[in-house]
């Protein structure tokens, strides 16, 4: 068990974590490796490879801008996304780029970035290769790096060595639902104070609460700007955008008389995420972006639907996601382009389930079979998005998995916890069905309703 708070949630751009963010973190690491190495100043030509679903989906998910800018030496937790169109307009009128946000080489786009449709690297479905050329065509720096779900990126020569090794243990280790519920019976902790007392291990108290506000304060803002833009998404769909009109609805129901429609206010909290999500704007990855709706939505149901909920419940809501995305993170994976959707959205309901029937009241072993139920109903969803955007089926579907998440927390609630599936079976069959869908359905848009709805990827 080695990952954090600071590292399941972080900040980031749209529309994808494993085709925009991860990306663009590869970019960044492979110059900043590249300086090290002393390579960069000598280099006159950059070569970016992308296979297999990050060739097949990245014009939609935006991988090419997100390489380009890494290269460049921008960071997803940084860069202001309002100014990604004018850079990358600079990038393509002028026909250079700046290594490092400093040394300038040219650029010839068709050349120097290759999309490999029908090629994949052995590791992860989402590989990249990024090489340096001096002005005689030699090769100067080679990096090969792979993105592996939710930002996350690993470079091919880290594969095999464990993280572990060079992180301070934890009090807690657990990589199973089975051993975190075992920590909590021996101790009387709840799963968010296992969690945090593992953070502990690496940061202060007050750094891992700073944190999670910090994070919060990304989300609500993600929500609000969401529930205020209009027109149409970006990418050839034609989709427009509806949070704003939802919330005018819902507005004027209210002001009407009638009651509280708590189901669409959810749904509108999703929708406005992922509609920013999809116009590549600011989100929090949680755990990924396609997937980056619900844990907000359900938070802020909770906080506006709730008497008393402040930053204690705040705070035990995310460490307790973060401690069920762990587990899947361990037992399973959570790339859509080795999982299908079940690996994003289920895991996003599951660990959004949890956090809410935490900071409900519930017990750890509820808290467990609310995490179970979200993911056991959402087993064989796969992904396949309409024309390579973040857009269709995932906007929508992120209502249904906040919906879902609440209905599992109430269900758990009315239970002692005790069920028959664990949720570590249930991460097991995820992980069973996941290597035997078909590709089709895994993050390529050659199957499902990419297909059906005739709209071809690239
Ligand atoms: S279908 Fe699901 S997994 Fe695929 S891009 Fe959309 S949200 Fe992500």
């Amino acid at each position: 068990m080695n990952v954090s708070i600071f590292e399941l949630f972080k900040i980031g751009v749209g529309p994808s974590s494993s085709h925009t963010v991860g990306p663009m973190r590869a970019g960044r690491a492979f110059v900043l490796a590249a300086a090290e190495a002393g390579m960069l100043t000598q280099a006159h030509r950059i070569q970016i490879d992308l296979y297999g679903s990050l060739a097949l989906t990245g014009k939609g998910h935006g991988t090419d801008l997100a390489v380009l800018l890494g290269v460049q030496g921008e960071a997803p937790d940084q860069i202001d996304p309002d100014r990604i169109p004018q850079m990358m307009a600079e990038i393509r009128r002028h026909h250079q780029l700046y290594l490092g946000g400093a040394h300038r080489i040219g650029f010839n786009e068709p050349q120097d970035l290759v999309f490999h449709y029908l090629e994949t690297l052995p590791y992860h479905p989402n590989g990249m290769r990024f090489s340096l050329w001096d002005a005689n065509k030699k090769n100067l720096f080679t990096e090969t790096y792979y993105s592996i779900g939710g930002g996350f990126i690993v470079n091919e020569k880290e594969i095999g060595k464990s993280r572990a090794e060079t992180k301070a243990p934890v009090p807690y280790p657990f990589s199973t639902g089975k051993e975190l519920l075992d920590h909590c019976k021996k101790t009387g902790l709840s799963i968010a104070q296992i969690m945090l007392e593992n953070e502990k291990a690496w940061h202060t108290e007050a750094e891992v609460k700073a944190w999670a506000l910090k994070i919060w304060s990304v989300m609500q803002a993600c929500i609000e700007r969401g529930c205020t833009e209009a027109g149409i998404l970006p990418g050839g769909l034609k989709v427009k955008r509806r949070a704003h009109i939802v919330k005018e609805k819902l507005l004027e129901q209210e002001k009407a008389g009638l009651a509280r429609d708590e189901m669409n206010w959810i749904n509108l909290y999703a929708l406005a995420v992922n509609e920013e999500n999809a116009a590549g704007g600011r989100v929090v990855t949680a755990p990924t972006n396609g997937a980056a709706g619900i844990i907000p939505a359900v938070l802020n149901y909770y906080l506006h639907f709730t008497p008393n909920g402040g930053d204690a419940e705040i705070l035990t809501f995310l460490l307790t996601a973060t401690a069920i995305g762990i587990l899947f993170k361990e037992g399973a994976s959570i790339s859509a382009a080795e999982m299908g959707c079940q690996g994003e959205v289920g895991v996003a309901c599951s660990m959004a389930a949890a956090a809410l029937t935490a900071v409900w009241g519930g017990t750890p072993w509820q808290v467990e079979n609310a995490a179970e139920m979200g993911i056991e109903h959402n087993l064989g969803l796969t992904c396949d998005p309409v024309g390579g955007l973040v857009q269709i089926p995932c906007i929508e579907r992120n209502t249904m998995g906040s919906v879902q998440a609440v209905n599992c927390a109430k269900l758990a609630l009315m239970g002692d916890g005790t069920h028959v599936v664990s949720l570590d079976d249930a991460i097991k069959a995820m992980k069973q069905t996941g290597h035997d869908m078909k590709d089709q359905y895994k993050e390529t848009s050659k199957g499902g309703l990419a297909i059906a709805v005739n709209q071809p990827a690239c």
